[in-house]
């Protein structure tokens, strides 16, 4: 460890490890992209298409369901199945504290409420049986989030939900890639969420999808994501000639784009040749790292498939001088970009103050978020991104061993 624990860190006027900064989340965009894109607007056809249908298509087949419906987001899809399952004003639906906040934002706009149950602190997904401590006679559903790529105990969760009539909506926007003992995110559930985000594993720029083997949800949702308006109404333009629509209820804008769908269709081909890159990268951090005051969650039981979506370390804080924003600042100051996933969602001020939450509610979750950081995973890093990243991971951990 001592080769580069004695460089100077460039936090306090040393030599970074790069002078070119690598971004966290960069994009791997293509030549075809940006072709499709093109052709896109030539066509004229900027709106809901032909594109939109081809990618909902392509997707089905890739995750294994009857149907997907694309949408603006993930946060859109998961705020209409949330509706689609049925949940109501009253109602409470139990999720993680450790996601993103629109997994639980989605729950609080039907006027029903996020009941967090910790996560378990080696998988870092919601822990089966304190969900099962959580339920009551108002439970509706299980969210269950498919943590940086790796899946939720499902076969838990499913037992739970069979046995009290739950519905589950999977919120999958980490896990495009991921199967459950051998059977396909996407094809499991009432409804499975993905996410199109600059920094997921397949982008659209914005977007996200729903799956369903469920054709009554497939059909709301597609109508609910266009106004209300009557089945394929996004044709009323086209060259099928006019047609009348009827709003047959007050839906939302959550329609995605042919723009966006352009992007998509090609980045959906190279999903897999992606997760082995990263897979590549995954394993050179694994080895770069392991020495380090430092903990990698474990690899996932045999049988699942995890989607490598976030390489997160758990920094060993008993071993550090520092805190985790002061290494992310270090690191950053090395030319580093880094993420933090996540602080956990119960002690954001809403939480804390709409539903009474507050510290030591769930002490994993808690746990979790003092001391994450995601390194840089994007299939398009070189391999010398990758040595720069463990470099200026050893340099600043190694400078600031207690
Ligand atoms: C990114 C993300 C979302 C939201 O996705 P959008 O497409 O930006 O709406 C939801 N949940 C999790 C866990 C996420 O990481």
């Amino acid at each position: 460890m001592a080769d580069d624990g004695s460089a100077r860190l460039a936090i306090d006027g040393g030599r970074p490890v790069r002078t070119e900064y690598l971004i966290f989340g960069k994009p791997d965009i293509r030549e075809e992209e940006i072709r499709e894109v093109e052709a896109t607007i030539r066509s004229g056809w900027l709106g809901t298409g032909p594109r939109v249908a081809a990618f909902e298509k392509a997707f089905c087949e890739y995750v294994g369901s009857r149907y997907a419906m694309a949408l603006n987001s993930c946060t859109a899809g998961l705020h209409l199945s949330m509706i689609a399952i049925g949940v109501k004003p009253g109602d409470e639906v139990i999720t993680c504290p450790m996601t993103f906040a629109s997994t639980a934002n989605v729950i609080t706009h039907l006027g029903a409420t996020p009941v967090f149950a910790d996560c378990d602190r080696e998988t870092l997904c919601i822990d089966a049986e304190r969900a099962s401590e959580k339920m009551t006679q108002r439970t509706r559903a299980l969210l269950p989030v498919h943590f940086a790529g790796r899946t939720a105990d499902m076969t838990a969760l499913q037992a739970l939900a069979r046995d009290r009539k739950l519905r589950i909506v999977e919120d999958a926007a980490h896990a495009i890639e991921a199967a459950h003992q051998g059977r396909k995110i996407g094809s499991i559930s009432d409804c499975t969420v993905f996410s199109f985000y600059v920094t997921k594993n397949v982008i659209t720029g914005e977007g996200g999808m729903v799956s369903t083997d469920d054709p009554q949800i497939a059909d709301w949702i597609k109508v609910a994501g266009l106004h209300g308006l009557s089945r394929d109404a996004w044709k009323r333009y086209s060259d099928e000639g006019f047609r009348h629509y009827e709003v047959t209820f007050p839906g939302f804008k959550y329609n995605m784009t042919d723009m966006q769908a352009a992007l998509g269709i090609h980045q959906l081909a190279r999903v897999e040749a992606n997760l082995k890159r990263r897979d590549e990268i995954w394993r050179r951090y694994t080895e770069g790292l392991s020495d380090l005051p430092l903990r990698i969650p474990p690899e996932p039981a045999q049988g699942d498939r995890h989607a490598r979506h976030l390489f997160i370390i758990l920094l060993d804080l008993d071993q550090l001088r520092i805190s985790r924003d002061q290494v992310l600042q270090a690191l950053h100051a090395e030319g580093i970009g880094t993420g933090v996933h996540y602080r956990a969602l119960h002690l954001h001020p809403y939480y804390r103050e709409r539903y009474g939450y507050g510290e030591g509610d769930f002490p994993n979750a808690e746990w979790v978020g003092e001391r994450t950081l995601s390194l840089p995973l994007s299939p398009g890093l070189s391999n010398r991104d990758v040595e720069d990243v463990i470099l200026a991971v050893r340099k600043v951990l190694c400078s600031a061993l207690v």
